[in-house]
C-alpha cells in the first residue's frame, strides 16, 4: 500500500521589533543579565495589571494581513490556565478560542523547489512567551527576562506533505517576519520555535476529509529548521513502519520531542488525557474594536517584502532569477545591496560582487553580512574605482579579498599599494612594442594562423606591468599593432 504524510505546523515567533514586552512596560529583550529585564507583572505579582502593547497588535495584525487572514472585529485575550515554574502568573494570557485571534483562515504562497503552492493558515494569534529554564546536573535555573516577550503563534492546516515542503514554508514565513519589520526571526537566539504535527494516510484517499486522516502525531518544541526536517523524515518512515507492522490504527494521539542526539522522536505524553486549560476570557484587558482606518492605516505600512524585492531585481535592474534569488533569501543581504547600490554604482555591478567574493566570504566564515569589514559604501567606492578606470577589476578582485580579510578599507590600499591600472593608450602601446620586438617571431605566427599567440603576448604585457595594464586594451592594442606590421 502507498501512503501519503499529512504535517501540520504550528510555528511560535517572537515579535522582536517593539521596544517592551506585550502587556508589561520592561525592555523586550532578553540579553544581558538574567532576571534584570523584568517588571513585577512578569514576575506574576499579585496586584500588577496587564497593559497592552499597541505596536506588538500592530505588527501582529500585520502579519494576519500578510498571511491574508481575516481580522477580528474585536481584540481580546484568555488565560490559558497551567501550572509551570517558568510561568509564574499560573496562567498564559493568549488568544485560543475563536474568534480571539488576530487572524483566521488565511492563505499563504510559497515556493518549493521551484514550485509555487499555497499553504493554508488556520489562525494567528497573539500571546506572551514564558521564562526560559537553564537546566543543571543538580538544579534548574530560570530567567525571567523572556517572560512576557511577545509572541505570534501561527498554525497551519494539515496541508503539508513532505518535510521540503513544511521548510520551505517556514522559511518564507522567516522571511515574511524579518522584511516586515516584525521579528529578527533568528533561530539561534531562540527566536523561532515550532511544533510539528504527523499522521499518515493512504494515498488514493481524499485528504480533503478529515475522516481518512490518520492519527495526529505531534512534535513539540523543534528548535531548528534542520531538525523540523529531520523530525518529520524520522517519524513518517516511524509510523510508515506502524501501518504496515499493523500497530498504526491502535495508535493514540500522543506528544513526542525530537532529540538531537540520538534523531529520534521520543514519547512524552498521551493527548487522550490532555490537560484542560479553563480558558477564559482575561478580564483585566478590557476588549476594545478594531476601527477600520486603523486597520487600513497598518495595512498600507507593510513594507515590499522578499517577493516585491525580487520582482524589481529582476523587471527594473535587470538581474538573474538566480541573483535575484540570491539576493533577498536574507534582508540583511538585500539590504546591504540596497545600500550599495543608492550611492550610484550600477546594480548589475554590486550584484556580481556581493554574490560571487562578498558572499563567498560570508559563507566562509559563517559570518553576517551586516557585521563584515567592508560596509556598502566601501564597496560602491571599489566599483567607482573599476568604473573610472582606476583600477582594472582583476585588482579590484584582490582588492576586495585584502580588505575583509584584512580589515582595510579599499580605497587605502588602492592608494597605499600605489595600485593604479596602465590605461594611457601611449603608455600601453609603449609595451606593446616593447613585447613585439622581443618577440619578432610572434607577428609571423600570428599571420600564419596562429592566432591564440595573441594570448601570449598579452600575457607578457600584463606580467610587465605587474597586471596593471588594462587587458582589454592591451589585447585590442597588439592585435592592430601586428595587423599594422
Ligand atoms: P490541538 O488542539 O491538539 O493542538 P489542533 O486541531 O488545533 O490540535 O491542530 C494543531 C495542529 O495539528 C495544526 O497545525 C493542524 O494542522 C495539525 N493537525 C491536525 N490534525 C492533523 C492530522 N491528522 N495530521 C497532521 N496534522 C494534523
Ligand atoms: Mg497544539
Amino acid at each position: 500500500m502507498k501512503y501519503k504524510a499529512l504535517i501540520g505546523l504550528e510555528m511560535h515567533c517572537e515579535i522582536s521589533e517593539t521596544n517592551t514586552k506585550v502587556f508589561s512596560s520592561a525592555e523586550n529583550s532578553y540579553k544581558g543579565i538574567a532576571n534584570t529585564n523584568i517588571r513585577p507583572i512578569d514576575m506574576g505579582f499579585p496586584g500588577t495589571l496587564p497593559v497592552v502593547n499597541k505596536e506588538a497588535v500592530k505588527k501582529a495584525l500585520m502579519a494576519s494581513m500578510i498571511l491574508n487572514c481575516k481580522q477580528p472585529e474585536y481584540i481580546y485575550f484568555e488565560r490559558k490556565n497551567y501550572y509551570y515554574p517558568d510561568m509564574p502568573k499560573n496562567y498564559q494570557i493568549t488568544q485560543e478560542t475563536k474568534p480571539a485571534p488576530v487572524g483566521s483562515y488565511g492563505e499563504m504562497k510559497y515556493e518549493c523547489n521551484g514550485e509555487m503552492k499555497v499553504a493554508k493558515i488556520n489562525n494567528i494569534h497573539l500571546e506572551e512567551d514564558a521564562a526560559s529554564s537553564d537546566h543543571y546536573a543538580s538544579y534548574s535555573a530560570i530567567d525571567y527576562n523572556r517572560a512576557g516577550v511577545p509572541l505570534l503563534e501561527l498554525v497551519t492546516e494539515p496541508i503539508f506533505h513532505s518535510a521540503d515542503e513544511a521548510v520551505s514554508f517556514l522559511e518564507t514565513m522567516r522571511s515574511v517576519y524579518q522584511y516586515a519589520g516584525i521579528s529578527e526571526a533568528d533561530s539561534k537566539k531562540g527566536q523561532i520555535r515550532c511544533d510539528v504535527n504527523v499522521s499518515i494516510m493512504e494515498e488514493s484517499l481524499d485528504e480533503t476529509d478529515p475522516k481518512n486522516w490518520g492519527t495526529k502525531i505531534e512534535i513539540k518544541n523543534v528548535n531548528s529548521f534542520g531538525g523540523v526536517r529531520d523530525a518529520i523524515n524520522y517519524e513518517i518512515e516511524r509510523q510508515t513502519e506502524a501501518k504496515e507492522d499493523g500497530t498504526y490504527d491502535s495508535m493514540e494521539q500522543q506528544t513526542r520531542r525530537w532529540d538531537e542526539e540520538s534523531l529520534t522522536t521520543i514519547y512524552m505524553r498521551s493527548k487522550v488525557d490532555a490537560i484542560d486549560y479553563k480558558y477564559f476570557i482575561e478580564p483585566n484587558i478590557p476588549k476594545f474594536k478594531l476601527s477600520k482606518e486603523w486597520l487600513e492605516e497598518i495595512r498600507a505600512s507593510i513594507p515590499p517584502l522578499a517577493g516585491e524585492r525580487k520582482e524589481k531585481y529582476m523587471n527594473e535592474y535587470g538581474l538573474s532569477h538566480y541573483d535575484a534569488t540570491i539576493l533577498v533569501k536574507e534582508k540583511s543581504i538585500s539590504d546591504y545591496f540596497e545600500e550599495c547600490i543608492s550611492y550610484g554604482v550600477s546594480e548589475k555591478d554590486v550584484s556580481n560582487w556581493i554574490t560571487s567574493v562578498i558572499l563567498g566570504h560570508v559563507n566562509k566564515y559563517e559570518l553576517e553580512i551586516d557585521k563584515i569589514f567592508v560596509t556598502p559604501k566601501m564597496l560602491a567606492d571599489l566599483i567607482q574605482l573599476v568604473g573610472n578606470k582606476t583600477i582594472s577589476s582583476k585588482q579590484a578582485k584582490e582588492v576586495l579579498y585584502k580588505s575583509l580579510t584584512e580589515e582595510r578599507e579599499p580605497t587605502k590600499i588602492v592608494e597605499e599599494e600605489g595600485l593604479k591600472q596602465i590605461g594611457g593608450e601611449d603608455e600601453i602601446l609603449g609595451f606593446v612594442n616593447e613585447v613585439l620586438s622581443e618577440h619578432p617571431e610572434a607577428i609571423d605566427q600570428y599571420k600564419a594562423g596562429k592566432t591564440n599567440i595573441l594570448d601570449f603576448l598579452v600575457g607578457q604585457i600584463m606580467k610587465k606591468t605587474r597586471g596593471q595594464a588594462n587587458p582589454a586594451m592591451a589585447r585590442s592594442m597588439m592585435q592592430a599593432e601586428i595587423e599594422k606590421r
